[in-house]
């Protein structure tokens, strides 16, 4: 850019303006105030529209000169002139290209941070986010933390953590490591909680689906018993052969096995038998959340929850939570038992009773 751009309409070049700015700009009076930047540029402007839209402008603008004739000046150093001209565009006319954001982006955010214009500051923040990379990721970090910008400071945190081996070759990283340790510290302390967060959200999604599949296996019991399906119903029940399996045809089908295992397996008495225990922890899970226990045609539902009202059983609490949890699981469909509560031996005796009222095919 020209050093010595003095008159009012030499700011066109500069900027890159509409004829209607253009025709603004020549019913503005004449330049109050000139910009000097550090290539010694000179850039002619209006005090009166720079303090309407930044109030430290306004501040510089308000302070006495020396002498009263003495020309304005405001010195805007350490970007380039043309990062200082997308400024004062953006002052006048309350926008910026995407070229000027491509070219100054990091700049036009420094100087918005340092002058106050916020529309400007959230124009940058945007288009930086857009913008970032792998290469600039590291800059753009820094600066963000300059000027307060906490969105993009962990967009970058995200990217950076996301694509660490390829910015640690970068000379962005290199100089950072050199010249703010503690930022390395936060950027490393953010993966490390990073790798945490990962690890519990692929143990909830785990538990979920565990939690679903309980659920499910809540529902197919009381169906079961309730209405029968394709091999096991009530014993007052005629099971129609040509029944069509139910939606949950797989867990249903299994629990039907599990039934079935159930009431004809001669090593559960003695506590011996996995498949038997299983089926006991979906019974008392049932019992848990059952509501109706003076109708349920659940096998031993009512049993249980009378044995837990007389025993107090410590393990209740426990019992009520997976309960809640599974409930909910059916609610929202999204939840799980977790392994440990569901491998949980169950101390209740079993009720011989019960199970006889089943119709095995
Ligand atoms: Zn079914
Ligand atoms: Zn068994
Ligand atoms: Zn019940």
């Amino acid at each position: 850019m020209d050093a010595k751009n003095t008159s009012k309409t030499d700011f066109a070049c500069v900027s890159p303006i509409t004829s209607a700015d253009f025709k603004i700009i020549q019913a503005l009076p004449e330049p109050d105030v000139y910009i000097h930047t550090s290539a010694g540029a000179r850039i002619p402007a209006h005090a009166s529209i720079l303090a309407s839209v930044s109030p430290v402008l306004e501040n510089i603008i308000d302070r006495p000169r020396k002498h009263r004739s003495s020309e304005r000046i405001i010195q805007i150093h350490g970007v380039p002139c043309h990062a200082v001209a997308a400024f004062l565009g953006f002052l006048y006319f309350s926008r910026c290209t995407e070229e000027q954001l491509e070219k100054y982006g990091m700049h036009l955010l420094a100087l918005s941070h340092v002058y106050l214009v916020p529309q400007l500051k959230q124009r940058c923040i945007k288009g930086l986010r857009e913008r970032l990379t792998v290469e600039n990721v590291v800059d753009v970090l820094q600066l963000a933390r300059l000027c307060d910008a906490p969105d993009l400071y962990i967009k970058c945190m995200k990217l950076l953590t996301n694509n660490f081996k390829s910015v640690e070759k970068t000379e962005g990283w290199k100089f950072l490591q050199r010249h703010d340790p503690w930022l390395e510290l936060d950027i490393l302390r953010f993966m490390d909680e990073d790798e945490l967060r990962k690890k519990k959200s692929r143990k909830h999604r785990k538990e979920q689906s565990l939690y679903l599949e309980l659920s499910e296996a809540m529902e197919c019991l009381e169906h079961i018993c309730t209405e029968g399906c394709t091999d096991v119903g009530p014993y007052d029940i005629e099971l129609n052969k040509e029944r069509r399996p139910c939606t949950k045809f797989a867990t249903c089908q299994g629990l039907q096995i599990l039934i079935r295992h159930f009431a004809t397996c001669n090593k559960r008495i003695g506590g011996g038998c996995l498949r038997c225990k299983r089926m006991w922890q979906l019974f008392r899970l049932h019992s848990s959340i059952c509501q109706h226990s003076d109708t349920c045609k659940v096998p031993l539902c009512r049993q249980i929850q009378m044995k837990i009202q007389q025993d107090k059983k410590k393990d209740d609490p426990r019992w009520k939570l997976l309960a809640r949890k599974v409930a909910a699981a059916r609610a929202v469909s999204s939840l799980s038992l977790s392994k440990r509560k569901r491998d949980e031996e169950i101390s209740l005796n079993m009720n011989k009773h019960g199970i006889r009222s089943f119709n095995l095919r």
